[in-house]
């Protein structure tokens, strides 16, 4: 599909992959079986500028397009899909809302370091009490003397442990309940705020998910982002861009599995023959190539169309639903084609199958994915 492809975009591709295969490949497994995040791999990420891909140089971005943060992504993600979702997380969910919704100081204050990767970012949306119903949240944040005072407990961030920047949504007016949610911007030493439960997870083990607790965080009025009472938009909007990642995530995951299968069907030897002389094995192949295909075009299609500026909420759903579950049946594929060595830690197809499984819940499970494509057939 490089036709498809600008120059610029070839030569990023062909950085990243090179980058993610002789950096990112030889200690991904190690890592994630220890639950290591990794702290050197996001810094020289950074300075690659794959921390900011898609925002401006004149906020220390690396000035490309939403189509080359795709491809990077997934380029990434096929050597190791933590390290996909931490950049995704970081770049998507928290460089974004800030470039989108920030005022010319927030983006001057918080931008830099981030798009750098010196600092990194997370996003704390999800509640023990709200994951699908995302305007349930329960944590809440009051105006009192001029500060916001921000008290409750958030689940699941992605980065949470490591970073120095967050996104949180708390509830300013509960009687409003989705109109009723404001986006705050968080920096770590803020007073009262702190790391609760790490996660133990089946996949992804190298990117951290951990809980946030605030007790009287105490904000000035200014950490607010975008207008009162329109945090949830806020999120719906940067969960699109979301999606865009976690779709190219997956994507990485497909190709890594059927390549490896590709590989490993050729030297595999069984009744005399390499294992890709057996038609059940070919089918496989083609069908894993196949779907990779189809999920990597609805992938460039929705990232062209946010570079468009066009609505393009259907396209990321589309995108996501598609590519995390061909992620996650090229995984189960690949453990077939690798056969009872599949099902080791001898090969790396055995994290391929915990990875994928995520691609189908977060940023929306694949239902609510679904549940978004309908109503914007239905509208
Ligand atoms: C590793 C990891 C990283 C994460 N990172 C982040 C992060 O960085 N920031 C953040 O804010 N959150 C994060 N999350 C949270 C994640 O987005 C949620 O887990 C997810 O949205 C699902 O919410 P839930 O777990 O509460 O499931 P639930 O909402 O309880 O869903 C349970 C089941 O019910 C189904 N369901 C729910 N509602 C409906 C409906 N209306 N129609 C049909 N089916 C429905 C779901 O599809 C699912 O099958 C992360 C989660 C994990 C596990």
């Amino acid at each position: 599909m490089d036709f498809l492809l600008t120059e610029e975009q070839l030569m990023l591709k062909e950085m990243v992959e090179k980058f993610a295969k002789d950096k990112i490949l030889p200690v991904a497994s190690e890592n994630e079986r220890n639950h290591l995040f990794p702290t050197e791999i996001i810094k020289e990420a950074g300075e690659l500028g794959l921390m900011g891909v898609a925002y401006p140089t004149e906020y220390g971005g690396a000035g490309m397009d939403f189509v080359s943060y795709f491809l990077a992504v997934e380029a990434v993600s096929r050597y190791c899909a933590s390290t996909g979702v931490i950049i995704s997380a970081h770049s998507s969910l928290v460089c974004d809302p800030i470039f989108n919704f920030g005022t010319e100081e927030q983006k001057q204050k918080y931008l830099p370091g981030l798009l750098s990767g010196q600092k990194i970012g997370s996003f704390s949306l999800t509640e023990s009490g709200a994951g699908s119903d995302a305007g349930a949240t329960k944590t809440t944040a009051k105006f009192v003397d001029g500060r916001w005072l921000l008290n409750g407990s958030k689940i699941f961030a992605t980065n949470g442990k490591e970073a120095d920047v967050f996104i949180l949504l708390a509830s300013t007016e509960p009687e409003k309940k989705t109109r009723g949610v404001t986006a705050f911007i968080v920096e770590k030493d803020t007073p009262g705020y702190s790391i609760g439960k790490v996660e133990r997870k089946l996949g992804i083990r190298s990117s951290s998910t951990a809980e946030i607790v605030l007790e009287n965080v105490e904000l000035p009025a200014e950490n607010m982002l975008g207008e009162l009472n329109q945090g949830f938009k806020i999120s719906m909007i940067t969960l699109d861009g979301g999606r865009l990642g976690i779709a190219s995530q997956a994507l990485g995951i497909a190709r890594a599995s059927l390549e490896d299968s590709v590989k490993y069907s050729k030297e595999r030897y069984q009744f005399d023959q390499p294992i890709a002389n057996f038609q059940a094995i070919q089918w496989m192949l083609a069908d894993m190539k196949t779907e990779y295909d189809a999920a990597w075009l609805l992938t460039y299609r929705a990232s062209l169309m946010k570079d468009k500026k066009m609505n393009y909420s259907a396209a990321a759903a589309m995108a996501k639903l598609k590519s995390s579950e061909v992620a996650m049946d090229a995984a189960r594929k690949a453990i077939q084609i690798h056969g009872g060595y599949g099902y080791t830690e001898d090969f790396n197809v055995e994290r391929y199958y915990r990875d994928a499984k995520i691609t189908e819940i977060y940023e929306g499970t694949s239902e609510i994915q679904r549940l978004v494509i309908a109503r914007d057939l239905l509208k």
